[in-house]
């Protein structure tokens, strides 16, 4: 099989900025389709936390002018190779990227969004006419980067440097799509005749998800239940009608895990390093925990940890409302977060509420976050919806069994663990209720008391394989269904 040249067009990637899964998926998914032999180069945008990290990145000798309201707008161009057949670009413009956040401050959304991924897309497409890197696919994820095959179907459609280019538009969560006053039609240069109900109109706003799921070639999303969720009423954010009609062009692919990263086994950043063989490491990696969040009580009790943007998506008002229930069980709780205000205010009280019980950490800490899932004993995901989820992932790996909801992503990889058969790596729940989280999170606590069948589920869980190799073969049968398309 020829190899293919593929861009991968991200407003995260890791180490250089992160929000959330995003992030993860953006870098382990080129690095693993640059394994297979394809030639790949990831698109991001430079910002602060770029230019001020110390990464080793060139400067290109020449820079882009991306059309913009009307002119012209210069960008530098930066690059680091990031291993073989695989590089990351960066677009540089200060104004638009060089800011504390990515999206946003606590406060509410960059008013000016839509012209920084506007900006952001179209420079993209002319970055890769400056590398004179023709590409087979651009692979595009979530709305900041969903007007590229809108742009490639409109603007560019006659481009000779792009007659052979096929675009992929994965959706890593429906709910934030991009919709902004239709004015960003002019600001986007794109055609009027496009804002219409076949294309970005959206309640007469100009929505840039719908632009990508209208437009690209194929769209996929991040585990198979996402990919039937999206197109119900209940999920589906405004936009399943629209799904529904691209039924034939959507497929769902799990995300995977780098392992490089999140292994018992390997993790520098843990008290201890253990394997299903030998799990002492474990114990140690939670009496660190329960110093660094001050826990205190009866060793035996098990750790449930939680760590998660602190939004409605995530189920934290099933929690607002269980915790006090909850702690009246023999049980810690940790929970590492940051995000809705509301959120931070209320678990930042309910810590001190329940001190030595209930550790709360409002940040985002990417090391912290590792020695939770390696000194926890059961980790919570109570999702009211999951496009595919990582830590549940991440923490059957370090035998950190989840407790999740049964939606999307967590629905795909967790099983309910059965006693009289020993097969399953978990528990969840399906209502999305506080009652129905605590009768799970009981049942868990009870087989947790029954040590023989809990290491047998523990052994369960880390005997799981959600390696990224799986899921990069299947993006790779999809892009060549992409090129078959005329
Ligand atoms: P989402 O992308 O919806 O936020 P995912 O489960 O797909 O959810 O991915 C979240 C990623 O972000 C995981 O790698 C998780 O560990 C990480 N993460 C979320 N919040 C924090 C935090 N406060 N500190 C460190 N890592 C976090």
């Amino acid at each position: 099989m020829n190899p293919l040249k593929i861009v991968f067009a991200s407003s995260e990637v890791i180490p250089f900025a992160k929000t959330g899964g995003l992030a993860d998926v953006s870098a382990s998914l080129p690095s693993a389709m640059a394994s297979l032999g394809h030639q790949v180069q990831i698109v991001m945008p430079m910002y602060r936390s770029v230019i001020e990290g110390n990464f080793k990145l060139k400067l290109m000798d020449s820079s882009i002018e991306v059309p913009y309201r009307g002119q012209l707008l210069k960008a530098k161009v930066y690059h680091a190779k990031m291993g073989p057949n695989l590089s990351i670009y960066f677009i540089r413009r200060d104004e638009f990227f060089d800011r504390s956040g990515l999206y946003r401050l606590p406060e509410g959304d960059y008013f000016d969004n839509p012209d920084r991924f506007i900006f952001f897309s179209r420079g993209a497409l002319h970055l890769l006419k400056l590398m004179g890197f023709q590409p087979d696919i651009i692979h595009c994820n979530d709305w900041q980067t969903s007007l590229v095959p809108v742009y490639l179907k409109s603007l560019y459609k006659d481009d000779p440097f792009f007659r052979s280019t096929r675009t992929i538009f994965t959706i890593h969560n429906l709910a934030y799509q991009g919709v902004f006053p239709k004015e960003y039609m002019d600001v986007s240069g794109l055609p009027w005749e496009l804002f219409s109900i076949q294309g970005l109109e959206y309640y007469g706003q100009m929505n840039f998800m719908k632009g990508g799921i209208m437009l690209a070639d194929i769209i996929t999303t991040v585990s198979e239940k996402y990919a039937q969720e999206v197109r119900t009423p209940e999920f589906g954010y405004g936009l399943d009608g629209v799904l529904r009609d691209r039924s034939a062009d959507i497929y769902g692919v799990l995300n995977g895990v780098d392992y490089s990263e999140w292994n018992p086994e390997t993790d520098s950043h843990i008290a201890a390093n253990y394997s299903a063989k030998d799990l002492s490491g474990k114990e140690k990696c939670k009496e660190a925990l329960m110093k660094i969040l001050e826990l205190k009580g009866p060793e035996h009790y098990p750790i449930i940890g939680m760590i998660s943007r602190l939004a409605d998506q995530k189920g934290f008002d099933l929690l607002a409302e269980a915790v006090d229930e909850l702690l009246k069980l023999e049980l810690f709780l940790v929970l590492l977060g940051q995000g809705e205000e509301k959120y931070e205010k209320r678990f930042l009280e309910e810590g001190k509420k329940h001190r030595g019980r209930l550790g709360v950490r409002i940040a985002f800490d990417g090391v912290l976050a590792h020695r939770i899932e390696a000194g926890a004993d059961m980790f919570l995901m109570p999702s009211r919806y999951e496009p595919c989820g990582l830590n549940q992932m991440y923490s059957l790996k370090y035998g950190t069994i989840p407790i999740v909801r049964a939606t999307g992503g967590l629905d795909d990889t967790i099983k309910e663990f059965n006693p009289e058969t020993g097969k399953g790596n978990g528990f969840k729940f399906a209502k999305y209720s506080s009652k129905a989280l605590i009768d799970k999170i009981k049942k868990a606590l009870a087989l947790y008391q029954n040590r023989e069948l809990w290491l047998k589920l523990v052994k369960n869980a880390m005997k799981e394989d959600f390696s990224w190799e799986r899921s990069a073969l299947k993006y790779q049968d999809i892009y060549h269904q992409a090129l078959s398309k005329v």
